[in-house]
């Protein structure tokens, strides 16, 4: 998946180049945008093809409007938000099909450097359908495809698979940097390669495992899904989270890692409650103390520092899953001490999207990462080694 072609590779001067992005931002109460971190993203590869004197519409989904125009799913503050970030007047065609008579009117008079930006493609049930339809009809308005929305490319829908069978189709820069550093980093990483899984539940993640078992030197296990673990090694677990039917796997798993070698790293010590509360009572305790009426809700300060050690000898770090309740400040300590680890740290630190990505955004080390990932769910699809439909219908190189 690394051998595709993007933006950089082609010639769109003069060219009506129709992108997909992602501005599925969030919408307060009001319609206002309560945050363009995804409008900002997309920046690069938009001022780069305007630049390179492109003629560009932009297409994206917003929320679950259920395949119906829904004026609390349009795209039109959107349109405003990134005008005001460009800098640059942003037409809105704002036909409740998408593809109707401001789009085709807008789109047949433009000038080079050109932005306009559909309406909402989930407007259209066949988005999510793939139907071959609305695929022809986007297609109609562009001469080149251009996918720039890694949050979406693990999904086959018209606007990141179905335009395909219409145009010639190139990654944008978003697209590009997600696959050379995550794909690159698992499929040529500099070693030692250190991943770090946490979150809630191990069959959420059971693909990874397995795929990161194949390719990393160690594994570190924190979060939720740790103590199915713990469990599976045979100590009890009070009333963590606990996935009963998941046990064997984890033995499996624990197996498969001393047969491949990997040092695979569970927490030493947890801290405990008795209810999921951020202001419960809470104490530290060691894996083998936890009391039959307590829950694990963080990793303890010894875990930390373990865990802190194999991430300071890796030369190549994945993050994906927080440590533990994070959203408790009671409960986030793990969760940022691995952050800081990683943010000290002169590896390659990637983090997949999510919770971890919002997680070290929050405590204010986004910059200090390599990559934070634009895509939870295709992220780690990607940690999964799957191949994401988005991505493997762009052009070879
Ligand atoms: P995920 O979406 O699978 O990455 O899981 C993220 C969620 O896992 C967050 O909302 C955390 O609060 C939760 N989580 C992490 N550790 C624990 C834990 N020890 N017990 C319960 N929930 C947890």
């Amino acid at each position: 998946m690394l051998n595709k072609k993007s933006v950089r590779d082609i010639d769109v001067k003069g060219k009506k180049v129709i992108m997909r992005v992602d501005f599925n931002v969030p919408l307060d109460e009001n319609g206002n945008i309560s945050d363009n971190t995804r409008i900002i993203a997309a920046l690069p590869t938009i001022n780069y093809l305007i630049d390179q004197g492109a003629k560009l519409i932009l297409m994206s989904h917003l929320g679950r409007p259920k395949g119906e125009a829904n004026p609390k799913y349009s795209l039109e503050p959107v349109a405003q938000g990134l005008a005001d970030a460009l800098g640059k007047e942003v037409t809105f065609a704002s036909d409740d099909i998408v593809v109707g008579e401001s789009a085709k009117e807008a789109t047949a008079e433009m000038k080079d450097g050109d932005v306009i930006l559909l309406q909402n493609v989930r407007y259209r049930k066949e988005e999510t359908k793939n139907g071959e339809n609305f695929s022809q009809e986007l297609a109609s308005l562009g001469e080149i495809f251009v996918n720039d929305a890694f949050g979406t490319a693990h999904r086959a829908h018209s606007s990141t698979v179905g335009i395909t069978q219409f145009l010639p189709a190139y990654g944008g820069l978003l697209i590009e940097k997600e696959l050379r550093v995550m794909g690159g980093a698992i499929e040529n990483p500099e070693r030692p390669f250190a991943a770090i899984l946490g979150g809630a539940k191990v069959s959420d993640k059971i693909g990874v495992i397995n795929n990161l078992l194949e390719k990393v030197d160690s594994l570190i296990i924190g979060g939720g899904m740790a103590y199915t673990f713990l469990k599976a090694q045979g100590y009890e677990v009070g009333t963590s989270l606990l996935e009963e039917d998941k046990i064997g796997l984890a033995k499996e798993l624990l197996h498969k890692a001393r047969e491949k070698s990997v040092e695979l790293l569970l927490p030493k010590d947890v801290v405990i409650a008795k209810e999921f509360k951020a202001d419960a009572e809470h104490r530290t305790v060691s894996i083998d103390q936890i009391p039959a009426d307590y829950m694990g809700l963080d990793i303890g300060e010894e875990t930390q520092q373990a865990f802190k050690k194999t991430i300071e000898k890796a030369k190549t770090v994945v993050w994906n899953g927080p440590m533990g309740v994070f959203e408790m400040p009671a409960f986030a300590k793990g969760t940022r001490a691995i952050a800081e680890a990683l943010a000290d740290s002169d590896a390659t630190t990637i983090i997949g999207g999510g919770d971890s990505a919002a997680a070290v955004k929050q405590l204010g080390y986004g910059d200090k990462m390599t990559h934070i990932s634009t895509g939870g769910g295709a992220s780690l699809e990607l940690l999964e080694g799957k191949n994401l439909p988005g991505i493997e219908v762009l052009e070879d190189k």
